[in-house]
């Protein structure tokens, strides 16, 4: 998969891309990610890209040219239409099913924004897929766009050690992942639980299923409306009131 991100601020973007388990999995060729700068397609002769809101106000405006032109190239370059998404708090909110079917995608081209925003002009030339990361505003897309690469680049092929690495995780199944410990197996005082000690993954397995359970109705009680459960699950979720 190819993922290209159109920002002002590619250097902001690259040194968190060459980093850990994303650096590694671009090193081996399992994901492709590049930034591509914005301003390398303004006319402008000092490289601006941005300018006064009309009707007056605060801030800057990203004018709609460079971005268009911005957008074209890598559509010429890549030689297809990538399938483009705006970074914006106006968006939907991401979630880990829309990241999944994502991840099936071949290319995409993540558009960041910054000061006030982008022209609105663009954004209705271009049609893009409007996604947010929260109801809160961030003062540019960046963040918003490492957060997608990252959370679509960990469920491709051969990026994580194993499907299992995401598929049992938070999300995924509209559950929240059970408690994890590491050695020592005490600290300060506390113990890991006993099960996980005793080599038994029937009793492993139904404990951490148990434990998931418990934490998705603790804390986040709305998504077990989406998840698949068993009659054992159904009777164990009864019992916890
Ligand atoms: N004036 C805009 C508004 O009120 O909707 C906010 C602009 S924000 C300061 C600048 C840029 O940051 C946006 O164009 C967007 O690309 C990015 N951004 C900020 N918050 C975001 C969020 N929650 N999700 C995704 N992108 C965000």
């Amino acid at each position: 998969m190819r993922i290209d991100i159109m920002t002002l601020f590619p250097e902001m973007c690259n040194s968190v891309l060459g980093e850990s388990i994303i650096g590694r999995a671009r090193e081996t060729g399992k994901v492709e990610i590049n930034t591509v700068d914005i301003r390398d397609y303004t006319e402008d002769k000092h490289r601006r890209v941005d300018d006064k809101p009309y009707g007056g106000g605060m801030g800057m405006v990203m004018q709609a040219e460079p971005v268009y032109a911005c957008y074209k190239a890598l559509c010429e370059k890549t030689g297809t239409a990538p399938h483009l998404i705006y970074m914006t708090p106006q968006g939907k909110t991401l979630t880990q099913e829309r990241v999944k079917e994502l991840s099936g995608l071949d290319n995409i081209a993540i558009l960041c924004g910054h000061y006030e925003g982008i022209d609105e002009r663009v954004i209705e030339e271009l049609h893009p897929e409007e996604i947010s990361v929260g109801d809160y505003v961030l003062t540019g897309g960046e963040l918003p766009a490492l957060i997608l690469a990252d959370s679509i680049s960990r469920m491709l092929p051969g990026v994580l050690s194993g499907e299992k690495c995401y598929t049992e995780e938070s999300h995924y199944n509209s559950l929240l992942e059970y408690p994890q410990y590491t050695h020592p197996s005490e600290w300060h005082g506390r113990a890991v639980p006993e099960v996980l000690l005793s080599g038994h993954h029937a009793n492993i397995d139904a404990w951490r299923r148990e434990q998931s359970l418990k934490r998705t109705s603790e804390r986040r009680p709305d998504m077990l409306e989406k998840a698949e459960l068993t009659e054992k699950d159904k009777i164990y979720l009864s019992a916890l009131g």
